[in-house]
């Protein structure tokens, strides 16, 4: 039996950020940000189990939080590693192929239960799964010299956000083939599925502008607005 996991990514330190602690672990109108992100998982009908990945020296505090807010779904709180997909594959690492990963950064507190239940809902038809933004701004290529060097054309593009959603095999073996890649880099993990498993579609769930990834100190300020309003 294939199981739908909550994989919450809070192993990062945060350095855009500029604050004592990882932005993850600030706390904003009284509690820890990543509280408002776990809370929306445990929350979710459709998610079944939670893993929370963490940095080393936040373990036992995340422990301690998960035993203040008695989040029943969360089954493992486990170290990350250096790069965002090292965090990622410690989750894959826990469970069978089979398993259903939504997996999703702790510094995006606002995701929607409209967001998490369309990802399952097209994870039944799709083995990997984005969420995106349609770009309000023109993006633009550059080189080392800071000069342009293409400008991809506005209506195709899109903001990715979290969740992105697996099937675990086949983001297990997007790893396995991206790591024989000795140029290889990434930031996010579709971004891997699509460069090394060129045949299988990715399919795009429509974010959300609200689903902020807390990353600049101004960013508290809208965070703070919706957590106020909602
Ligand atoms: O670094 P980035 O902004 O891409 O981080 C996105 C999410 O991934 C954050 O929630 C961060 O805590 C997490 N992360 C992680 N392990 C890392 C780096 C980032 O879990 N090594």
């Amino acid at each position: 039996m294939s199981k739908v996991i909550g994989v919450i990514l809070a192993g990062g330190s945060g350095d855009r950020f500029g604050s004592a602690k990882p932005k993850q672990f600030v706390d904003v109108l009284g509690r820890p940000v990543i509280e408002y992100t776990v809370d929306a998982f445990e929350q979710n009908e459709g998610i079944e189990e939670i893993v929370i990945v963490t940095r080393e020296d936040y373990l036992s505090w995340v422990n301690e939080i998960v035993v203040r807010n008695a989040w029943r779904k969360v089954k493992h709180v486990v170290p990350g590693g250096k790069e965002r997909y090292h965090s990622t594959l410690a989750a894959v690492e826990l469970y069978s192929d089979d398993d259903l990963l939504i997996i999703h950064d702790a510094v995006r507190p606002l995701i929607s239960q409209r967001i998490i239940n369309d990802c399952i809902a097209a994870l039944g038809k799709y083995n990997a799964v984005d969420v995106a933004v349609k770009s309000v701004d023109t993006i633009i290529q550059v080189d080392e010299n800071e000069c342009i060097s293409s400008v991809p054309y506005r209506p195709m593009l899109r903001n990715g956000q979290t969740p992105q959603c697996f099937k675990l095999a086949t983001l297990r073996h997007a790893y396995e083939v991206a790591l024989q890649d000795p140029g290889f880099r990434t930031t996010d993990d579709c971004g891997v599925v699509v460069k090394y498993l060129p045949e299988e579609p990715v399919y795009v769930v429509a974010g959300e502008y609200r689903n902020i990834k807390l990353t600049n100190p101004e960013d508290l300020v809208v965070l703070k607005h919706y957590l106020q309003t909602r």
